[in-house]
This record gives structure tokens, sequence and C-alpha cells, in this order.
């Protein structure tokens, strides 16, 4: 004997109905009972219409109309037409009389739970009739049974308690007598000793299975549903979840209590008790393995099993100090909710007896409020103890698993985790049975944080990255190609899965949540919408993606404006602008505490040297304890290529104009030339080494003639370098007869930063400075004689690109 249970998604239509049909036949077995829930959804279309009725609401009908034609429709695909007219008017009749109770609803405007569950029991009333006729259609050995007639209950509507001595005789006797292989009866449904229609609870098709299988003694229990079985977590939300394959029938009882909807709670308790295996397997993969449900079962060294959430929860708090060594008003606070018949899902209670605080469903907080204040009138009033707290919008997240109880640090990974990004937790509970802790948050937050659990717990540390990369110019480009071809590369080795969710440019932006194809990505921003800067925060925000990082490729102060926002809700941020950190030095102070408040890197190694690793170098330099005495830097790898090209066979203007068109330069020459740039740089140096600066305070001992410094376009800039190329080349004939290079320096001591061009000789570290390199001389007390030097490419789209990859890789390892 075997129960097969098939669910409303395995029964939705036609297509489907004819899989299930397939996997029966195909079961081998001699006996078998088939349970089947009501059509998908048509259990929620009936509650519709039954609310919609009551409250005198004509949209009933239209719900009414739509309940019929899902039917029809079922009949007329599957039932061939020379038998059509038999199984129709049957359903015609069946619908009829709910039409009638309908009516009767609007009519009075009233529905009573006792009518409510009358009218629900159609949905399978009608798929368990529909589908036994198909079945014997074609060509099974099949027979319908009324549930009603086997599982008894009492009169509790909506959610009755089975007589388990009158089910399991009625089971045994019909079973004994029935003569065909396949019987096929509908879950949920049930009725009450004085014979009217009861339910067993929302999702109660499993259990009705469950109670057949235990009465009958069944070989196994297989539930069919549309997922392969129990996962890791609810595979819709989490898309790295894994079925469990094995698992107790504890551990499962304890994941389907706290949210794994695809077991309802109560169906273990029937088959434990005679050690029935339950098999969890999908209608529309039936190869796969799916999950098995047996007796003490887990896998060794397996502690947390699954992660699950119950959405829709509210808190309820009473507080006040005449709680204190008050004995009883616990007992008054939950005699009064049970009283009501409101289930408490979560306590806790301060250990300074000042609050108690419950998780119950939002449905009932109302109520609750209202009960609770009646039931302490009178200490309200006296100030005694304060009206009572709801809060709403919430959820349950659990982490369950037997073996959590033996191992510690598994609540501390939990809260880090979700601390880490950024899951504001309301309360925590560890349950008695010690199989689960659980935790109570924001509902908006629950996939970022069931995907961050998830991710700790059980993806064997692989950890994805969300980039929203802002500035898609030279290094934009770069970077997102760089990405593209280390993919793979990381994923396997590091273990970092990095996706690009949303692009923007100074004219459109585009996102997708499942990750942005960076073979084509250009096509989809260039028909994305329009660019907007807050929009894009928002839609960041809105997101709420664990891991996210916000990469700004950009020079624009206005970019640079955002990254408070984006840092404040632990979103991490990569810059290769330097705007922000060489802004005013509060600011700058500002972003670095909002980081460590929000636990969300802020790096910019790119503002300084591109790719070389200076600013990490100089970090972990000073966390260790270093100090810095001087700092030594060519650090314009625009100002380098054009002092050592330009010599007295060229001109300076000439040199100037290559590199800015061989992007040496900003699009704005001057920037370089001016020498802003390496203050900005030296200026980063001297703050990260430690000390408050402002950008004011840096010396720039400029080389050009205050006639260039004050032009305000390119060409005024160039015609003026024109102008005094005699000047220029006195700079470069002065340096030469004193065998000297001309290098553009910045420098740091005691607290002074100045920039300016030099002069360097011979054997100077400076000296064979080639292209676009930097160099980078740190004086510490550790270093104090021999500088810790770091040298190289410190210019150009590639290897600025690299560095700010570096840095996304430092935020994955972190
Ligand atoms: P049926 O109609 O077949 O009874 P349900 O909708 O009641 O199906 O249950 C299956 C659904 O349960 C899945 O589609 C999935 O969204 C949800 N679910 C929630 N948590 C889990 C989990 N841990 N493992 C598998 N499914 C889960
Ligand atoms: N049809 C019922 C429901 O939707 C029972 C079930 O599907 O298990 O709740
Ligand atoms: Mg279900």
């Amino acid at each position: 004997m075997k129960v097969l249970k098939f669910g409303g998604t395995s029964v939705a239509n036609a297509t489907n109905i004819n899989l299930v049909k397939e996997i029966v036949a195909h079961s081998g077995s001699n006996k078998i009972v088939v349970v089947v829930s009501a059509l998908g959804g048509i259990t929620d279309l009936l509650l519709d219409a039954a609310h919609l009725a009551s409250s005198q609401s004509e949209g009933y009908q239209s719900v009414f109309k739509e309940i019929e034609d899902r039917h029809l429709s079922t009949v007329k695909e599957l039932i061939n037409i020379n038998s059509q007219s038999k199984v129709l008017s049957k359903v015609k009749s069946e619908l009829n009389s709910l039409e009638t109770l309908l009516e009767g609803a609007f009519l009075i405007g009233e529905i009573t739970p006792r009518l409510s569950d009358k009218i629900v029991s159609y949905g399978e009333l009608l798929s368990s009739y529909i589908i036994s006729e198909y079945f014997v259609e074609s060509g099974l050995d099949c027979a319908y049974v009324d549930s009603r007639t086997l599982i008894k209950t009492d009169d509790h509507n909506e959610k009755a308690s089975v007589n388990f001595k009158l089910t399991n005789q009625n089971c045994q006797e019909h079973f004994a007598e029935a003569k065909s292989t396949v019987s096929v009866m509908g879950g949920f449904i049930a009725s009450s000793e004085k014979g009217n229609s009861t339910t067993l609870g929302r999702g109660g098709s499993d259990y009705t299975a469950a109670i057949v299988a235990a009465a009958l003694d069944a070989a196994v229990l297989e539930i069919y549903t549309d997922v392969s079985g129990m996962y890791t977590a609810n595979p819709k939300l989490v898309k790295q979840a894994k079925a469990i394959p094995h698992i107790s029938y504890e551990e499962a009882m304890e994941l389907s209590h706290f949210g794994a909807k695809v077991l309802y709670p109560p169906t273990i308790q029937p088959v434990l008790s005679k050690g029935i295996s339950i098999h969890i397997k999908n209608t529309f993969e039936p190869n796969n393995a799916g999950t098995l449900i047996t007796k003490n079962k887990n896998e060794k060294g397996k502690t947390v099993r699954g992660i699950t959430h119950v959405g829709n929860m509210a808190l309820l708090s009473l507080e006040g100090p005449g709680m204190v060594g008050i004995p009883g008003i616990s007992k008054r606070f939950f005699e009064v909710l049970s009283q009501h018949d409101i289930s408490v899902v979560f306590i806790t209670q301060a250990s300074s007896e000042h609050s108690i605080c419950v998780g119950i469903s939002a449905n009932d907080i109302e109520k609750a409020v209202e009960i609770v204040n009646e039931a302490f009138e009178v200490e309200i009033e006296r100030g005694k103890i304060k009206p009572a707290i709801a809060e709403t919008e919430l959820a349950i997240i659990a982490l369950v698993g037997d073996n959590m109880k033996k191992h510690q640090g598994l609540s501390g990974k939990m809260f880090s985790t979700l601390g880490r990004n950024n899951v504001n937790i309301r309360a925590i509970a560890q349950g008695a049975s010690e199989r689960n802790i659980s935790a109570v948050i924001n509902e908006g937050d629950v996939k970022k944080a069931l995907n961050a659990l998830h991710e700790e717990f059980f993806e064997e540390n692989v950890k994805q990255l969300n980039l929203f990369v802002m500035g898609v110019g030279n290094v934009g480009s770069k970077f997102l190609e760089q990405i593209r071809q280390q993919r793979s590369y990381l994923k396997e080795k590091l273990k970092l899965n990095i996706r690009v969710i949303g692009i923007s440019n100074s004219r459109t932006m585009h996102f997708d949540e499942n990750g942005i194809s960076l073979s084509d990505w250009q096509n989809k921003l260039n028909s994305g919408e329009k660019a907007n800067k807050s929009k894009f925060y928002e839609h960041v925000q809105k997101l709420n993606f664990r891991n996210s990082i916000f990469v700004d490729n950009t020079a624009s102060s206005e970019v640079a404006s955002t990254y408070s926002s984006y840092l404040g809700n632990s979103i991490s941020v990569v810059t290769c602008n330097k705007i922000a950190c060489s802004s005013e030095f509060d600011n700058y102070q500002n972003l670095k505490d909002l980081a460590r408040e929000y636990n969300a890197p802020f790096l910019f190694e790119t503002n300084v040297g591109a790719g070389l690793p200076i600013i990490d170098t100089l970090k972990h330099l000073i966390a260790s304890g270093d100090k810095v005495l001087k700092i030594q830097a060519v650090l314009s790898g625009s100002l380098n290529f054009v002092f050592n090209n330009f010599n007295d066979q060229t001109t300076f203007h000439d040199i100037v104009k290559q590199a800015q068109e061989e992007g040496y330069t900003e699009p704005d020459p001057k920037i370089d030339l001016s020498g802003i740039d390496v203050m900005r740089k030296i200026l980063i140096l001297a703050r990260e080494s430690g000390n408050r600066l402002e950008i004011d305070d840096i010396k720039n001992n400029s080389f050009l003639p205050e006639e260039s410094l004050n032009t305000d376009n390119n060409d005024d800039f160039f015609a003026s370098l024109k102008k005094y190329e005699s000047s220029f080349q006195e700079m470069f004939a002065k340096a030469s007869a004193a065998s000297s290079k001309l290098k553009y320096v910045a420098q740091y001591e005691n607290g002074q930063a100045s920039v300016g061009l030099q002069e360097i000789p011979k054997g100077h570290d400076f000296y064979n400075l080639e292209g676009s390199d930097n160099i980078v001389l740190f004086y510490t007390e550790r270093y104090p004689n021999q500088p810790m030097i770091i040298k190289g490419a410190g210019a150009g789209a590639d290897v600025t690109a690299s560095g700010i990859f570096a840095d996304i890789i430092r935020i994955g390892n972190f």
C-alpha cells in the first residue's frame, strides 16, 4: 500500500493532471491511495468569492465564473467527448450548489466559519472527482472516495481537530473492502460527527495523506509538489538552495513549523508514530531524488539543515514598572490571548521582567492589542503598565537543525551575518527544542537575510558580490571587461560570485536583478531608462541585495556626494574618483566613520597610483603600529609622460597635446599640469597616514606661468603654452646642465605637504622613472633610512580598472 499526494500546482490544469496520471500508473504498487489538492489557486478563489459575497459585493460573481471556467475547461480537455456529458453534468451540478451557497452569503451579508468551510470544500470535491474520472478513462482501475465520509473531525471550523479513532476505523474498513487498485480522494476536507463539512487548515492536504497512510500502515507516503524536495531554504527565494536528500522527522517538522511550506506542519505526527517514511518529490521532475524523511537521520557533521521564514508577523509587547516581581502577569497575558484563539509563535521575556514580547500573526494584532489593553485596564489606568505596543511588517527567520545544540558560535555567526548586511534584528529566541534559533526582522529584509544566511551556512563559502557600476567610460568599460574575463576563475578559485546588477552612464541606466550579461551590457545600457543618480541609489536600496557594492568610475562631484547614502545603508563603495577623499576633511572622515559603523568598506586604492597597492600598503603599515615620517612621490602619470618626452627637440605645447590625445591627461589637461591632481593624491596619503589636512594646506609651487593657470578653456590654455615655450625650454636646459631630469614631486613631512617641479639628479630613486610610472617612497619608523618603495605603471585605464577590481576582491575577502 502506498499513499501519493499531489498538491495544487501538480493538479492545476489538464496538462499537469496528465503527468500525475503517468506517475500513478507507474508507481508499482497494487494498492494506491491518491490524495489531491484543489486545482492550484482554487482555494484562494473560493475564499475570495466567499469574502466578496459576504461583504455584499457583486464581484463574487466574476470570481465564481473564473472557478467555473477553470473546472469546465479542465474537464473538456481531459475527458473524451463521448463520456464528457456525465462528468460535465455532475461538475455543473456541484458548481450550482456552490453558487447557491455564495448567493446565500451575499443575501444575508454574512458568513460563518461553517459556511466558509462548506464553500471552500468544493475545491477538493471537484478536483478529486474530475481526476478519478480521468484515471478511469485512461484505463486505470480507479474508484472515487468522498474524503468527508472517512476523515472525521470535531466541529471547529477552518482548522478542525481529527478524531483519529473514528477516522482510522473508517479508513481501515473502507480500504479493506476496496477492490480497485487506485482510490482518489480530496485532501484538506473532512466532516464533523454531525456531518458538516470541515477543513484541516490551509495546506492541509498533506495532512490528509499522512492520516490515511498511518491508518493503513502504508509502506511509504509520497508527497508530490512543484519543487524537488525539502530545500535548505525556499528555492523560490534563494536560488542557491539545494534539496536536502535525507532528514529526520523532527527536523522536517521544525522546518515546516518555521515556514517551509512544502510540508504542512501537522503532517509528520501521524506517520512518525508508525515509522512510515515520507518522500517529497517533484511532479514535474519525478526522476529527481527528492527528500526522504525518516527517523533520526542526520548527515554526519551537519549542524544547520535549513533556513526558513514566516512572514506577516507582528510583535506585541507589554511593559511597565508594575510588572516587576508581580506574579501572574504573564499568565494573564497568555491566557487572554489563548481565550481569543490567538496563537503565540514566539516569546521573549527580558530577565528584568520589565517586559514581555510575543510574536503573533499580523492578522491578529489589532484584536490582540484591544483584548490585552482590556485585560490590564486597571493597571494601565494606574500607570503600572503601559498600553500594549504593536509592531507590524515583520517576519521570523530561523536556522533549523538537530545538531545545532552541540555547537557553539552558530548564533554568533547568524547575527553577525545579519548585522553585516544591515538587517535589523527586533527580537531573538532560541527554540526550547534547541533545534532552532530564530530572529524577528523586518519583512522587507527577508530575501536578503535568507540569501546571506544561506551563503554563510551552505554555500561552501561562495560569496556573492552584487555590483552597481556608475561610469562606463575608459576605466569603467575596461573594468567590466576584466570582470567578464575573470568571473569563472574567481568563482572557482576564490569562491566569489561577482554579478553586475546595475550600470549607469550620464545618459542612461539599466538594472537586471539576475545579473547583467557582460558580453552585451552596451546594448542593454543604450536602451535603458534615463539616468538619474538618486533614482539609481533608490533602486540599489530597494533591491536590498546582500554584499552590495557601489562602484564609481566617474570624476563627478555629484556622484561623490552620494557615497554617504550608500555607506549609511551598508552598501560598500569602491571609487577611483578622488573628489570625496580630497574634499573637506570632515566629509572624508564622515565617510570613513559611516563605513565602520555600517560594516560597509569604503575603498579608493585607485585614487593614488592607479592599480599600485599604495593606500593598502600604507593602511597595513599604520594598522601594524608603524608611523609615517616622510612621503616622497612622483604621482602623476600624466606629468611623467610630459617631462619624460619633453626636450630641446620638441615643444612643450606639442608634448602636452600628445599626452592629451593619447589619454594620459584628464580631458582638461590643466587639472594635471596645474598640480591639482597631485595635490589631491598627496592629501589623501597624508590623511591616510593619520593627519588632518585640507587641500589649501598643501603648497603648490606651480611651474606654469600665471597666464596659463588663469585660462578657462583648452584652446586658451594651449595657446598660452605656445606663448611661453621659451620659459619651458629654459627649465629643461637648466636641469640638463646639472645632469638632472625634471620630475613633478609630491612631498609630505612633519604635517606639511607640497607639490612642485624638481630637478632630480642622477642616482636618485626618481631619476630613472620611465613613461607614466609612479613611485612612492615611504619613510617610516620602521623604514627610516631605506624607504619602502612602491613603483610601477601609475596611469591608464587598464591598471586603474584592475585596481578597482582589487578593491572589489578585498571586499569579497572581508
Ligand atoms: P503544494 O501545492 O504542492 O502542496 P505548496 O505550495 O504548499 O505546494 O508547497 C511547495 C512550495 O513550498 C514550494 O513551491 C516553495 O515555494 C515553498 N517552500 C518554502 N520553503 C521551502 C523549502 N525549504 N523547501 C522547499 N519548498 C519550500
Ligand atoms: N487546497 C488547500 C489549500 O490551498 C489544501 C492544500 O492544497 O493542501 O490550502
Ligand atoms: Mg502544500
